[in-house]
């Protein structure tokens, strides 16, 4: 069978599967850059299900972005707590002040001008160009590594070097086959290869070629290539887009695609070899580094101690209280007495321990969390031993954005709190 041949198979079938699997979300179909920006990035790393309410809260909260270039920042980052990967909060909110303030308020239109957008990679910007201006980019996320390396049978690491660049030259030619005028016409049995076809992806004659002549020279008619099943010349791309990443979300899903019902299977290498399983295939094992978090919470009368996350680290520009990290978990109240932070915080205070509680677990791409909240009583003359620290009231502390195991450690609602 003819390389272009089972493309075509692919970009058909993914079409046909599409229109029979609807999957109606808000942001489906929508023109509108800033909207699609918006759930590009609320989606990143993060379920269709979990990022859903953020993007209507966003959406009316900031209906344009100038709306969200205005916002301050804490508001923005508390809007955005529970969602995880807070870069992206900080990177949307730069984001909205550099388009509303530079460029005016418009969004870049050209795939280099998305791009070049502060957390935006090839992946949304791709999305942003095709969703909103047609243009022809191919998204490749984890969903398209999937597809394609289970229905082609690539076996390159999709973690390399090579394999991204495999893949997304791969994915690139099947949108461009997507935009074609033509699909199924018999093109291979003349031996004629999508490229030599004389019309552009809209259907028109290609500048200067002798159209005709080309066509009949193949034993072609025009009709041939009209009565395909693309005989508008319509821009698919976006739709392309779309069901592939309708696709390997839903049908060809990581753990149990559903092979039996796929229109694919009869070309899907992946299924005739039964090595869905096995494919896409990574190099390379995820490591998570292990981190212990010793959060002290000082009760000072009403008042409990915060602090802004403003170095270089994760959750920057969220809120915690203060920490001492550790080489391991401490779960000896000698802690208190031993640790050198802890002897200089509470130095000749009165202080009396509370509850410290069971360790908490969060876990990050690159980092697993341990975090072990000890909650303390302290005198009134107790003072912030750093700058950083500001005195709360307790019932202002839900005004504030934290990462999601404080979050979680604050309104858990089997630990009898006093606190919260
Ligand atoms: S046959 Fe199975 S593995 Fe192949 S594309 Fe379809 S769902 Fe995916």
């Amino acid at each position: 069978m003819a390389a272009k041949d089972n493309h075509l198979f692919f970009v058909e079938n993914l079409f046909a599967w599409h229109e029979a699997n609807p999957r109606p979300l808000p942001w489906k179909g929508e023109r509108n850059p800033y909207l699609i920006w918006l759930s590009e990035i609320i989606l990143q790393q993060t379920r269709v299900e979990q990022g859903l309410p953020y993007f209507e809260r966003f959406k009316a909260a900031y209906p344009s972005v100038t709306h969200l270039a205005d916002a301050p920042e804490d508001e923005v980052m508390k809007l955005w707590e529970g969602l995880g990967y807070y870069s992206r909060a900080r990177n949307l909110h730069a984001t909205a002040k550099h388009i509303a303030y530079n460029l005016n308020g418009s969004f870049p239109s050209t795939y280099e001008g998305i791009r070049s957008l502060k957390g935006v990679g090839d992946y949304t910007a791709a999305a942003i160009a095709s969703f909103a201006y047609d243009l022809p980019h191919a998204v490749v996320d984890g969903n398209v590594y999937r597809v394609l390396s289970r229905y082609f049978g690539i076996e390159t690491p999709i973690d390399t070097t090579e394999g991204k660049r495999v893949f997304a030259r791969l994915a690139q030619a099947l949108i461009e086959i997507a935009d074609l005028p033509i699909a199924d016409c018999g093109i291979a049995d003349c031996g004629l290869e999508i490229a030599d076809l004389p019309l552009t992806p809209k259907g028109e004659p290609k500048q200067g070629s002798a159209e005709q002549n080309l066509i009949a020279g193949f034993g072609l008619q025009i009709a041939d290539l009209h009565d395909a099943p693309n005989p508008k010349s319509e821009i698919r791309n976006p739709q392309y887009n779309q069901a592939i990443m309708d696709f390997g979300a839903t049908h060809c899903t990581p753990a149990a695609p559903k092979c039996p019902s796929c229109p694919m299977r009869e070309r899907c290498v992946a299924f005739l070899d039964k090595k869905t399983g096995l494919l896409p295939i990574k190099s390379k094992k995820l490591e998570r580094r292990q981190r212990f978090f010793n959060y002290l919470i000082f009760n000072r009368l009403n008042e409990v101690f915060i602090k802004k996350r403003s170095e270089k680290d994760i959750w920057q520009n969220l809120y915690d209280f203060p920490l001492i990290e550790t080489d391991s978990l401490q779960d000896d109240h000698r802690f208190l007495t031993k640790n050198k932070t802890c002897q200089a915080w509470l130095g000749e205070s009165d202080w009396s321990l509370r509850r410290v509680s069971p360790p908490q677990r969060q876990e990050l791409t690159h980092q697993r969390i341990v975090a072990t909240f000890w909650e303390l009583e302290v005198g009134k003359d107790f003072l912030p031993k750093e700058e950083t620290w500001m005195a709360m009231e307790r019932e202002k502390i839900s005004n504030f954005a934290f990462p999601k195991v404080i979050d979680l450690y604050i309104n858990q609602k089997f630990l009898p709190l006093e606190l919260f």
